[in-house]
């Protein structure tokens, strides 16, 4: 097994810098949040974080062992303090698998109650087994709190082996009320010998009690040409690994949740940019037809409506950038480089940056209550130009949606 450390967590150096800072001082706050957007590294992050706080090797972690000191600073004289876990100690051993007693990690499953234990005993395996294994569960899914009912019995006692327990909590804004109290109680308790690193995409659905006890460590999206390679690394070819980090925002686990559901990506962008021929020519039936199971109700559906609409925007952020001159080699639709330059010399930079627009203010919409259908198809015929809309909707299609 592979496991993330601090000092190789991607992307993330300023966060990366401070955490090993704490680890080497060894004095911790009773409780860190971190937030950022999905899939840049904060649950991995959080998993090192305890690692190295775990460590045995860490000089901080027996540092702590003696108490408050009258003297707060470490001697000049010190031995240089490690600042990461080493791998090897007999702590590193369990928590790199996940199985040091004073390591609890929590995460939101769904499902039948009596199965929870199989599912989570699952999802840890997966883990275990790959550093890039992506969670995805239903919008349902919770931190259960049969899950919590031992470490909340366990939190008024001292740690199993470490000289503290670090609790770690994937996805925190999907605790419930009463975990959040029994949070908030172990927090607040003087000279806890307990650490809670939690993690959120979802900051604002943090209640503030919580938010304000927390030091907060902010996770920034990824850098595309870090997306890449790691995609590359884990087996993706080339110019599917192009396509899937432009379209990712920054998020690998979004990046590697794309592959998994349909790793043919010139299929399904060739599909999409497909679509757009009859609102060009201003043919609304045929659009309704072209559309019509490209899309589907529910989380699918607005899905797969944000990826035809990525599609497009890199399609235009291409032909953008083909307009200011840039090299063929870094676009990302460039195996279709001879409709790319037509596009370009056609469309000058007002009506390319138009079209740009029409796209994001479709995808900033897409959270909300939308149709997928019928959002394509206003989109892609204001992109077009003209406004097919709703006054040019074949009456028999329209009745589909007033559901
Ligand atoms: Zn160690």
């Amino acid at each position: 097994m592979l496991t993330a450390t601090l000092s190789t967590l991607l992307g993330q150096a300023e966060v990366s810098a401070f955490l090993r800072g704490l680890v080497a001082r060894g004095r911790y706050a009773n409780a860190y949040l971190f937030h950022g957007p999905h899939g840049v590294g904060k649950c991995t992050g959080a998993l090192a974080f305890a690692r190295a706080a775990l460590c045995e090797r860490v000089a901080g972690a027996a540092a702590a062992d003696h108490g408050p000191s009258l003297f707060d600073e470490t001697p000049a004289n010190a031995p240089t303090l490690g600042d990461d876990a080493c791998g090897e100690c007999r702590g590193c051993r369990m928590s790199g698998t996940l199985q040091h007693p004073d390591l609890k990690f929590l995460f939101p499953v769904s499902g039948e109650e009596r199965s929870l234990e199989a599912t989570v005993e699952e999802t840890l395996d997966e883990l275990r087994k790959s550093p890039l294994y992506v969670f995805q569960y239903e919008k349902a899914a919770s931190i259960r709190i049969s899950q919590t009912r031992e470490l909340i019995a366990e939190l008024g006692y001292r740690p199993h082996t470490a000289s503290r327990r670090v609790v770690v909590v994937r996805d925190c804004d999907r605790m419930r009320e009463d975990q959040f109290s029994a949070l908030l109680k172990s927090v607040e308790e003087p000279g806890a010998s307990t650490v809670w690193v939690l993690t959120t995409a979802r900051l604002a659905r943090v209640p503030a009690t919580i938010r304000s006890r927390c030091q907060r460590v902010r996770f920034r999206p990824l850098p595309e040409s870090l997306v890449r390679e790691t995609l590359q690394r884990a087996g993706v070819e080339e110019k599917a690994a192009r396509m899937l980090a432009a379209l990712a925002g920054g998020s690998l686990a979004r990046a590697l949740a794309m592959r998994d559901a349909d790793p043919d990506m010139k299929t399904q962008r060739d599909a999409a940019l497909q679509m757009l021929a009859p609102a060009l020519e201003r043919n609304p039936a045929q659009l309704v037809k072209a559309i019509q199971g490209a899309t589907a109700y529910g989380k699918a559906g607005r899905e797969r409506l944000r990826m035809s609409l990525e599609f497009h925007q890199l399609w235009l952020r291409d032909a953008l950038h083909l307009r200011y001159g840039a090299a063929p080699d870094t676009l990302v639709n460039r195996d279709l480089l001879p409709a790319l330059q037509k596009l370009s010399a056609q469309l000058d930079a007002t009506e390319i940056r138009r079209r740009l627009l029409v796209l994001e203010e479709a995808l900033r919409s897409i959270d909300g209550n939308i149709s997928p259908d019928l959002t394509l198809f206003s989109t892609l015929s204001r992109v077009a130009g003209d406004r097919l809309g709703e006054g040019a909707w074949p009456a028999h299609a329209a009745a589909r949606w007033d559901v």
